[in-house]
């Protein structure tokens, strides 16, 4: 199973809290677009046609992130997925999904939208209050997170919404008014994200010269068992830390990158992983379009050691509910490996903190909300 992620470099403007790759200046769209087919074409052979007698290099997921890609028309998205028929061998049904904000998903745009290969949309509500939305800086209202809803559910069955929690000021009654909102609208999948500051992003800056208050963990902590507790009691499954679907609505596109399967990232700081290695293309526009306008990828490549495979295991196992299998490290990885993270866990099964059930190590309730920090702790640091 492989998948195709394409990263639109442009934004209308800027989030406070945002540290992704994107620009503001939509001057080079078009040249972005074209750039972006161009790259499609150009590895075709890492998984496309050329090497169609493999059966796992067939494209089951198509994935337009960003940035913000529903700034694309229509008909620039519809280009690119046909560039993706024309080079790949692609699955029947395939998953192709669109991130969108609702400022650019009018009905019209929607129903537009309806009749392309897009079945799944995520969209990037954060929060359906006005005040945290202006903190934020997001492009669109309160109003326009509703009506984009309202009407994009005619339309698409598969669809995912955002939510930010911890925000500062947000109490949780609050946050409980947000979640009760989203599920009004009866979407099969919520992504929620604590807010987290990063170092270059304007909200850092608001904090540090005192006009913002910080984020606390507490709060963020209280927030997150608000979200596991009213997400589980309405049918939905936490499959990964951040993520909640129905049954037969998880993201196939995002659990493909937690179960270690190839990807291809496209587009200015995309990522990619063949199975064996990782690369990523500059995060910069201009360079990016020069490269490929002169016939190169501008990508950087590291071959994975087997502890960064050991380490990459063990994150996305303990994120996700398949867990971290013992077997499997032990067969993949060896005793040294096992030895290492039984004794690296045990502080952890002493905390209930972690449980092991059938081979399995998973985080228990109280563990959930600290498994990054768990699974760093579980990270094989020193042997090679
Ligand atoms: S729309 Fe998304 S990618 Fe763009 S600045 Fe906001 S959070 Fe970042």
């Amino acid at each position: 199973m492989s998948g195709i992620y394409i990263h639109i470099p442009f934004c209308k403007q800027a989030c406070h809290y945002c540290d992704f790759h994107f620009s503001t200046s939509m001057n080079k769209k078009e040249e972005m677009v074209l750039a972006l087919a161009k790259e499609i074409r150009m590895r075709k052979s890492e998984f496309g046609l050329l090497d169609s007698a493999r059966s796992d290099i067939e494209i089951e997921t198509i994935y337009f992130g960003g940035g913000t890609p529903s700034v694309l028309t229509s008909a620039e998205i519809n280009c690119l997925i046909d560039v993706v028929y024309e080079n790949y061998e692609v699955a029947d049904n395939p998953e192709i999904t669109l991130e969108a904000n609702p400022d650019d998903l009018s009905s019209a745009r929607i129903l537009e939208l309806s009749k392309s290969k897009i079945n799944r949309l995520s969209i990037g509500i954060q929060s359906f209050f006005e005040d945290d939305l202006k903190m934020m800086n997001r492009a669109h209202d309160s109003a326009e997170a509703q009506k984009c809803l309202e009407e994009a559910t005619k339309y698409f069955d598969n669809i995912s919404l955002d939510l930010i929690y911890g925000v500062p000021g947000m109490s949780n009654e609050k946050w409980k008014q947000n979640i009760e909102k989203a599920l009004s609208f009866g979407v099969p999948h919520i992504s929620s994200y604590a807010l987290t500051i990063e170092p270059k992003t304007a909200m850092n800056k608001m904090i540090q010269t005192g006009k913002m208050e910080a984020p606390k963990d507490e709060v963020a902590q209280e927030h997150f068992m608000i979200l596991v507790e009213t997400l589980e009691a309405n049918g939905f499954i936490h499959y990964e830390l951040s993520n909640f679907g129905k049954e037969n609505y998880f993201s196939k596109n995002n659990s493909a990158y937690w179960l270690g399967k190839k990807y291809m990232g496209i587009g200015p700081s995309a990522h990619s992983y063949d199975g064996v290695s990782r690369s990523w293309n500059i995060a910069n526009n201009p360079l990016y379009l020069k490269a490929i306008h002169d016939n190169k990828l501008p990508n950087e490549i590291e071959t994975l050691s087997e502890a960064d495979r050991y380490n990459e295991y063990v994150m996305t196992g303990l994120r996700t509910i398949w867990g971290v299998s013992l077997d499997r490290i032990k067969t993949e990885f060896g005793q040294t490996y096992i030895d290492y993270l039984m004794k690296q866990a045990q502080k952890f099964l002493n905390d209930e903190l972690v449980f092991i059930e059938n081979n399995i190590l998973r985080p228990t309730k109280k563990g959930k909300f600290l498994t990054d920090g768990i699974a760093s702790d579980l990270f094989y640091l020193n042997l090679e």
